[in-house]
Formats: structure tokens, sequence, C-alpha cells
């Protein structure tokens, strides 16, 4: 279960974190101008913590942000999202915290030892997530199948087929792809009652998609969660989709209106900032973590008094079209309407030509000189869900919207964390830290 701070109790925490902060070169110059944040208000004129400036003062670049020796600690990768690989670090200590709390946030799920748990997490590359599945586990009291997904996808499969587990733990991508290439070789796994993942949201097309050959399993976020900030929400057995309770023995998280810099009230979408209550070594203040959310004013039915928000999306989710946003969730219901034979593993790569946009949308497929059947009635759901790319044709200046089917596996992976990045998007790359 997890501990509970009212408002007051999680600002003393914060104020004791930001203590400890003055003892990092980085934080000490930083807040050289600022009084000590003793109430509400002067906490929040704290300046923010941006990625590039974690970017900036990580170790082994420098360690500003420390405030010991980098001894009898874990070095981690973060970020690998944005394609830009940080690093943060933390005492032994501090990550059996990080990890303790992860594995809370899982035992709700129902977590017995005798369930048998497909790690499925890519190792290595100092990324977090195998080793902490591993210490997650082991939390947990759980049969462990270090399985990963550095292996040849075939074998994974073959194992999980062998060891019939009854959770598998991955990235969306991960399980979109299994279940392709279980439609196509047959495989089955019968005990499988839990998928839990982390990385990116996962849409109901795609877990409707992963349903539809794994059976009727439970699909759950394992977490709302950052290398650098540990967890940040858990979901409950009532909490709908994207909601989470907020840990605030672990985490203080602000939920800032974006233009008037104040908290933003229940129900309004605002930028999270977060600061870490369990890391001393190298502290999080205040960071900005680039994702939206919104306070839920009612309590949960589950009767946890943590508080509820809902995650409104990480930013790179959609991208814009002459006047307007298109949402990638279009893209998934376009391929769920076409059926399963096409995956929801894609990419949409947007680019500048000669002053008219081109839209390619990338889909893998089992068969894919078969699936390119369906190119037209992919193309037209699309259409017809995002208005703007229809006008965007007919006026001309798209100029292009080809869809291609490619085999299984066969669009890049993230080498770090194994996801298909869904959305690149040329116009914008060079203003990406
Ligand atoms: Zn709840």
């Amino acid at each position: 279960m997890f501990g509970h701070l009212s408002p007051a109790e999680a600002q003393q925490r914060a104020l004791a974190v930001y203590e400890a902060a003055l003892g990092a070169p980085y934080y000490a110059a930083k807040y050289a101008g600022c009084a000590p944040p003793l109430d509400a208000a002067a906490w929040r004129r704290l300046p923010l913590l941006t990625h590039q400036e974690l970017y900036d003062n990580t170790y082994p670049r420098s360690t500003g942000m420390l405030t010991q020796p980098v001894a009898g600690m874990i070095v981690l990768s973060t970020g690998g999202t944005s394609g830009v690989a940080r690093y943060t670090v933390m005492t032994h200590a501090e990550w059996e915290r990080f990890v303790a709390t992860q594995a809370e946030a899982m035992r709700l799920f129902g977590i017995a030892p005798t369930d048998r748990i497909a790690n499925l997490f890519v190792a290595g590359h100092l990324w977090p997530s195998f080793v902490a599945a591993h210490d997650v586990i082991r939390y947990l009291g759980a049969v462990h199948l270090p399985i990963s997904a550095n292996i040849p996808p075939e074998e994974m499969a073959r194992l999980c087929a062998e060891f019939d587990p009854t959770v598998m733990i991955s990235l969306p991508t991960a399980f979109i792809f299994l279940a392709d290439l279980g439609r196509k070789q047959g495989y089955r796994f019968p005990s499988l009652r839990l998928i839990g993942y982390v990385g990116e949201q996962m849409s109901e097309e795609a877990q409707r998609h992963v349903r539809g050959v794994l059976g009727d399993v439970a699909i759950k976020p394992l977490a709302y969660s950052s290398a650098d900030a540990g967890l940040m929400g858990y979901q409950c057995t009532q909490a709908a989709f994207a909601t989470y309770h907020l840990p605030t023995d672990f985490q203080y998280v602000e939920i800032l209106d974006p233009e008037a810099h104040a908290p933003a009230p229940p129900g309004q979408t605002g930028e999270v900032i977060v600061t870490n209550l369990a890391r001393q070594s190298m502290p999080i203040v205040r960071y900005q973590m680039g994702d939206l959310a919104a306070w839920l004013d009612a309590p949960c039915p589950c009767g946890d008094p943590n508080p509820l928000f809902r995650l409104a999306g990480r930013a790179g989710d959609d991208f814009k079209v002459g006047g307007g946003f298109i949402s990638m969730r279009v893209f998934d219901q376009a391929l769920e309407a076409a059926g399963p034979a096409v995956s929801l593993n894609y990419q949409v790569e947007v680019a500048d030509l000669d002053n008219q946009m081109e839209i390619r949308l990338k889909v893998e497929a089992a068969e894919p000189e078969q699936a390119q059947a369906l190119a037209g009635q992919v193309r037209d759901g699309v259409c017809q869900r995002a208005p703007l790319i229809a006008e965007g044709l007919e006026k001309r200046y798209i100029r292009d919207f080809p869809v291609e089917f490619v085999p299984l596996g066969s669009l890049p992976r993230s080498p770090i964390t194994g996801k298909v990045k869904r959305l690149v998007d040329q116009r914008v790359i060079a203003a990406q830290p």
C-alpha cells in the first residue's frame, strides 16, 4: 500500500530535498538569488529544471548536480524516447527505494509468488528497464523469466511458449509484434492473464489488436515513470485509461498552467513538474517532464486518498498540418479498421519538399505484398478521421500520402529501448534538444 502525505507534509518534504540540493554546485548556483521556498508561493518561484539542463549537468559530463562523490551508485540511461541519451546516477539505497515503489504499483495487479513473469525488456546501454524488472520481480517474490528482447524474436516467442508465463512485461511495440508473429506462426500462451507495459501509452486499438491473438488478457500500464524521477503515477484496479494515483510520499508533483505559471485547477490540463522526494545524491527539483496532465476532482472509488490525475500524452503524440494538429490516434483507428492482417506497429514520416508537405505511412504486416491491397482503405480511413489531411491533399499543400507495408520487425527500433518511433517529423528534428 502506498503512503499518503497531506499537501502541507509533502511541501515540507520537498523543502528538505531543496536543502539537500543546495549541496550540489549546480543547484547552489541556480538558486543563488532565490528566497528559501518556505511556502508554496516561494516554491513556485524556484526556476524549473529542463531536459537540456539535466543533459548538460549530469555524470559523466559533469558532477555538478551531485551532492556526493560517485561511489556506491548505479548509472542509468534515460531520455531514449527523444533520441538523446542522458544519464542519471543514484545510490544503491535510492535505487532500492525506486524499485520497491515500482513493486508496490505492480502488487496492486494481484501478483502472486506462483506468477511466472516474462521480462521482455531490452537489456544493456545502461537502460534501466530490464534490471529494474529483475529487482521488482524479486520484491514481489514471483517467478522471474529473464528472457529479454535482446534475442531473436522467434526465440523470445519460443521461450514464452515453453514456460507459459502468466504475466509479460515490455513495451507496447514488443506486444504488438508478438501478436503479429503469433497470428502468423500460431503460438499461444495459455496461462497469460496480464500484460504490463511502460514507455508510452498503448492505444485501445493496439490493446484490441494484441488481445485478438493473445486472448482476453488484462493490459495495464505498469506505471507512469521515468528513469530520472522514478514512479510518478500508479494505477489502482478502478483507474480508467491514462488515469493514475500520485504516490504523495515519493513524488511531489505540480501541474502548472503553462501560460499563467500557476497551478492548473482540477480538470484543466497543464505541464507536469516533478520533485522526487527520495533522491538526495542527485536531487531532481522542479523537473519539467515534458508531459501534460490534469488533476481529477473526484475521490477514487478504491478508497486510496492519494490524488488522481489523467495523463494527456507526451509531446510528439501529434503533429501540425495546416492550421491544426493531427493525433497519432487516427492511424491506430484506421489500421485497426483495416483488419488484423496489418500491424499496429507503424511509422509516420512527415517531411517538407519544396514548400509542400509529404506524409508517408509505413506499416508492418506478416504478408506485406498482400496487405498492399489495403493501402487505399487505410489512406481513406485516415483522411476520414483527419479531415485536415484530406483538405491538404485537395488543396495541394500536402503533395502525397503514400501507405507502404513492410515485413514484421523491419521498422527501425531504438537500439536502446526496442521501441518503434511512431512519428518522425523531419520538419522539427532540427529544433529538438
Ligand atoms: Zn484508485
